[in-house]
């Protein structure tokens, strides 16, 4: 059996926990938190060693996100934006790379992404965010609908569309003009990660800002719903699941329940490391797994609820905010086949 709990530095680590529910329920920059994550050298993780980093292998990431996000689903959450900005940058230019990953890898520079409107964000009508060419790079201009943690970010990798319907990523910093940063969304659940949308007026963003494209459909055909986001589902279902334990070791008519459910959690874990070595990438099973996990943390952080009653349901029991937190996943990164799948499950007409 993997196990997560002896892989890292949870006594540096401790903090999080204390400041989930702070995290959740606050617009409040989550710092004590975030600043435990690079004094625990967690800012460097995705990092690959040549650029300062600990280049942890994606097998590793993933333990390491189903660890945070077991303890403060938020701080977890913020991480794994900047880290898909890390893995934005990772597959553009050179200098992108050496003016930026170095920094990140310590702490000093924060980055974050604005692409769900190029897959699951506004689909439904014209690109939200039109980039044109001008003789220096490009023009954008509309709406970023969701950045996580914008007004933290020293710049944003964002997702453009062209008139020709082509699309190109591109680093964008914040403080450049015609960039508007709304205050963050009141949100159900992980107010901490200061979600805003970002407006877009005449931005000019040379060409040394170019991540990649044009292209089409440039972050693939799936958009959203990777292993990243189903470890988070996963270690959110896992505080559950070891709370449901926990309780049956005073509780033996509960014991049977929590067997089944950690069951479920090492076969969803062995399956996402699996993937995430595979050497073709299985976009099917990575969407299989997204659904599995998703549905784990429902049932298991609403399984938990049970098991700990009206108490429970008080706001200082953690076991609230995790039910809360679990919905999250059927609104973030969840491309319309993870939905369908979701949207079966829970009409019953596919029994979860
Ligand atoms: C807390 C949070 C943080 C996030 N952080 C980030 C981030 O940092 N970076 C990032 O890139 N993304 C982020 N996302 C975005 C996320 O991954 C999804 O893209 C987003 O949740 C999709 O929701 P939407 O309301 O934008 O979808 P939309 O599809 O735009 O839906 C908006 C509205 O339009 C309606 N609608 C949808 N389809 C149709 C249709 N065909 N016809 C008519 N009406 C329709 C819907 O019912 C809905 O009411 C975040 C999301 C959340 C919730």
């Amino acid at each position: 059996m993997i196990r997560i709990d002896d892989f890292f530095p949870d006594a540096e680590l401790a903090n999080l926990q204390v400041g989930a529910g702070v995290a959740d329920i606050s617009p409040d920059w989550p710092a004590t938190s975030w600043e435990a994550l690079r004094a625990a050298g967690v800012l460097a993780w995705s990092v690959p060693v040549e650029f300062g980093g600990a280049g942890y292998s994606p097998v590793d990431l993933l333990k390491g996100a189903e660890f945070l996000a077991a303890r403060c689903l938020t701080t977890a959450f913020i991480l794994s934006q900047r880290d898909a900005a890390v893995r934005r940058l990772m597959a553009g230019p050179v200098c992108l790379k050496e003016k930026y990953l170095p920094l990140l890898a310590l702490g000093t520079t924060f980055l974050t992404v604005g692409l769900s409107q190029l897959t699951t964000s506004r689909q439904h009508g014209g690109p939200a965010l039109l980039a044109s060419q001008i003789s220096s790079g490009y023009r954008l201009d509309g709406d970023v609908p969701w950045v996580t943690a914008a007004d933290q970010a020293q710049a944003i990798i964002v997702g453009a569309t062209l008139a020709d319907g082509m699309q190109i990523l591109v680093v964008v910093p914040t403080d450049r003009p015609g960039i508007t940063i709304h205050p963050p969304m009141k949100l159900e659940a992980l107010l901490g990660s200061r979600t805003c949308s970002v407006r877009c007026d005449g931005v000019e963003i040379e060409l040394e800002l170019i991540l990649s494209g044009p292209a089409d459909h440039i972050l693939g055909k799936s958009g959203g719903g990777g292993l990243e986001t189903s470890a988070l589902a996963l270690g959110l279902a896992g505080a559950a699941i070891d709370h449901i334990k926990n309780q049956a070791n005073q509780r033996p008519e509960i014991r049977e329940i929590g067997d089944i459910f950690e069951v479920e959690r090492v076969a969803a874990r062995q399956g996402l490391h699996k993937l995430s070595v595979a050497s073709v990438h299985q976009a099917e099973a990575v969407l299989a797994a997204r659904v599995e996990c998703t549905d784990l943390a429902l049932r298991a952080t609403q399984a938990a609820l049970l098991v700990a009653k009206g108490a429970g349901f008080v706001d200082s029991h953690p076991v609230g905010r995790w039910a809360r937190q679990a919905l999250f996943f059927l609104v973030w990164s969840c491309p319309w086949s993870v939905q369908a799948e979701m949207l079966t499950v829970l009409s019953g007409r596919k029994k979860g």
